[in-house]
């Protein structure tokens, strides 16, 4: 029972020394998850298992971790799981013998795919005991599944998940389920499960011998000591993940060598995508100034278009990566084919960050967004591209062999100057401008609206001026001319449930309950019902797209209250971009709750509807922390004058 408090990893594992780790230690482990609702035991949960799986059979983490967060290569990889519901329906009914009709009727009543193959499998009787299903061979099928490719594909696939699901037994077919149909629905979020590996390597630290010597390390040491070396561990895994996002890299750097020793192990490297830097929103020029007093700083214009982080690797490989690390290498050909002539003769391998942006050829200016995304995403031929794009390089953060990025950002430019050449209308550095006056920035500003730009990004040069990876960091900050009257950037937020149109709009969803996403609770906070900015079109795409995602019941983890309950609640699959005019205290909406008041939380005014963000997973939108600092953040402007309080 991994739930067990001081938790013995190897009396409290009911699996042996050498033993291949059981799937059902894992499965009963993430129905602990399940069934409670607090991070942080879920995250000591999470850990006792893992303790296990180091001191029990190491081999096992890495398909472990892999499996707590759904995943069987790293993102960028771009290999999913997430079989039709029609082919696990399928799977269920040859596999137990009930009717279509029944598990159809059950889904319907559950909402969960995975409670119903639970329920189906507890019912069978089956003559014969098939050998008991392990982490590492559900792992591998479930990796060949996700891989396999070509004719006939669907039998062979359902071949493979029926052998699997003969073998289930109680909680195993629920997961099983789940991971094939591409979410564990445990409310776990990815930085949970790192800090879950941060505390059982802590309590537990690999290596191991057998019998080991230490099992747990909290008995040895003050609490004060251990916290330290807790939180020094979670956050050298949960940095070297953003720096390099592979646990086939780091998992058994960790069991061979220990945490310690993962940041001169495992680095920075072309081909694997890092997360990138973010900004933080400002509402005007004196913010800036303020915020950037006594620093260098320069601003650049803000392009409107798709991040591209481009990679060469030694070996002559190039790789494009999305904001999101997706893999948008095979979506822009013409990019590739020009690099050539934009490296200088001396750069053997580099990671570069800029934005693709479209480019109108005839008219010579920047074309916006919404033009960009009509591009093909996949496969594309350059013969076939109508969007031109053209990309503007504002970062360089490794080159040939070394990471630049705790070089300050003046030097990391210097080197990007010197080591590509622009070439007209293709490739060209962000435009900049280093000064410290106010009115050179505002005067900066309005060139780039004319410019066709969002704004500006506003940068310190020398000091406080690292790349921080992954990091919203206060060295970069946004400054967006369309928002200067209103809180100074737009919101993404999780799509909860829709309510059905009336009038006009009978027949689509007329409106929307939209949340921010809490990393610290794991939760869905409701914070605005949105019914405006949408063309009839936009709702009936909407309509169309979450009809695939309803379900039955909210789930443990959305925050809300009564009175805004939708019609329809939704799985959280999409993020929307969202305007509005401010933030207010509301005695209804959970967002950021129990940061600005303990019993309130933040609700939107005037929210619109701006565009769809596929470039966001669901926990990239703005978090509840964001959220209370914008509220903030206005009420300082507040106090200064120019929002007007009393406007309705
Ligand atoms: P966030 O990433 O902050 O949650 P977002 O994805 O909505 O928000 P913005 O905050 O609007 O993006 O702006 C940051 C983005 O602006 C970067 O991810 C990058 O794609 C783009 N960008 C355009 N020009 C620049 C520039 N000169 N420097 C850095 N980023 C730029």
């Amino acid at each position: 029972d991994p739930s067990k408090k001081n938790y013995h990893p190897i009396k409290d594992a009911f699996w042996n020394h050498g033993q291949l780790t059981p799937y059902c230690a894992l499965t009963k482990t993430l129905l602990c998850i399940e069934e409670i609702s607090g991070r942080l035991r879920m995250i000591e949960i999470l850990a006792n298992y893992f303790r296990s799986v180091i001191v029990l059979n190491p081999n096992d983490l890495l398909p472990s971790v892999y499996l707590c967060l759904n995943k069987v290569v790293p993102d960028y990889m771009g290999l999913e799981l997430g079989i039709a519901e029609t082919s696990l329906l399928k799977a269920i009914v040859q596999t137990t013998g009930r009717s279509m009709a029944q598990v159809k009727s059950d889904v319907i009543k559950t909402g969960d795919l995975g409670i119903v193959a639970e329920k189906s499998k507890s019912n069978q009787k089956t003559m014969f005991k098939p050998a008991r299903l392990t982490v590492k061979s559900v792992f591998e099928k479930l990796k060949d599944i996700a891989g396999m490719t070509g004719h006939a594909i669907l039998t062979k696939k359902l071949d493979k998940i029926q052998s699997m699901f003969i073998a289930c037994q109680d909680s195993e077919a629920r997961f099983l389920i789940r991971s094939l149909a591409g979410k564990l629905r445990i409310g776990l979020a990815e930085q949970s499960a790192l800090q879950a590996l941060g505390l059982a390597c802590t309590l537990t630290p690999p290596p191991q011998d057998f019998p080991p010597k230490l099992l747990n390390v909290a008995n040895n040491m003050s609490e004060e000591k251990f916290k330290k070396l807790y939180d020094s561990n979670s956050l050298i895994i949960k940095t070297t993940y953003c720096e390099s996002p592979n646990l086939d890299m780091i998992i058994p750097i960790i069991l061979e060598v220990g945490v310690s020793e993962l940041p001169n192990k495992c680095k920075l490297t072309p081909g694997v995508p890092l997360k990138p830097m973010l900004a933080h929103p400002t509402k005007g020029v004196q913010e800036v100034l303020n915020r950037f007093d006594g620093l260098k700083f320069t601003c650049e214009w803000k392009y409107d278009g798709e991040r591209a982080q481009i990679h060469l690797t030694e070996d002559g490989n190039i790789y494009i990566y999305s904001r999101n690390q997706e893999n948008n290498t095979s979506k822009y050909p013409d990019i590739i084919n020009r690099l050539d002539s934009v490296k200088g003769p001396n750069v053997k391998s580099f990671v570069m960050d800029s934005e693709a942006v479209a480019w109108d050829r005839e008219k010579k200016k920047i074309l916006p967004f919404q033009i960009l995304s009509t591009r093909k995403r996949k496969n594309a031929n350059e013969e076939d591209i109508k969007v031109q794009v053209c990309v503007y390089m504002f970062d360089l953060l490794y080159l040939n062999g070394e990471s630049l990025v705790k070089r300050p950002f003046c030097e990391r430019r210097k080197l990007l100057q010197e080591n590509f050449i622009e070439v007209e209308e293709q490739f060209l550095f962000a435009t900049s401008l280093d000064t410290t006056t106010m009115e050179e920035v505002q005067d900066f500003l309005e060139e780039s609206i004319k410019g066709n730009c969002e704004g500006l990004m506003v940068k310190t040069l020398e000091e406080e001026a690292t790349y921080e990876i992954a990091k919203r960091s206060r060295n970069w900050l946004k400054l967006k001319k369309d928002y200067l009257d209103g809180i100074g950037d737009t919101i993404d937020l999780v799509v909860l449930g829709g309510y059905l149109g009336r009038g006009k709009r009978t027949g689509t969803y007329g409106g929307f309950l939209l949340a921010c996403y809490d990393p610290d609770s794991d939760e869905y906070q409701s914070i605005c019902k949105i019914g405006t900015g949408f063309s009839d079109e936009d709702l009936q795409k909407h309509t169309d797209f979450f009809k695939n995602h309803v379900i039955e019941n909210p789930k443990s983890y959305y925050r809300f209250d009564q009175s805004h309950e939708p019609d329809h609640w939704f799985e959280t699959v999409q993020v929307w971009e969202i305007k509005c005019a401010d933030l207010s205290l509301s005695p209804v909406h959970r967002a950021a709750i129990g940061i600005v008041d303990p019993e309130k939380g933040i609700s939107l005014r005037f929210p619109r509807f701006l565009r769809v963000r596929d470039d966001k997973s669901i926990e990239q939108s703005t978090s509840a922390q964001q959220i209370a600092e914008l509220y903030f953040n206005q009420a300082q402007i507040i106090n200064q004058g120019s929002i007007n309080p009393n406007r309705e």
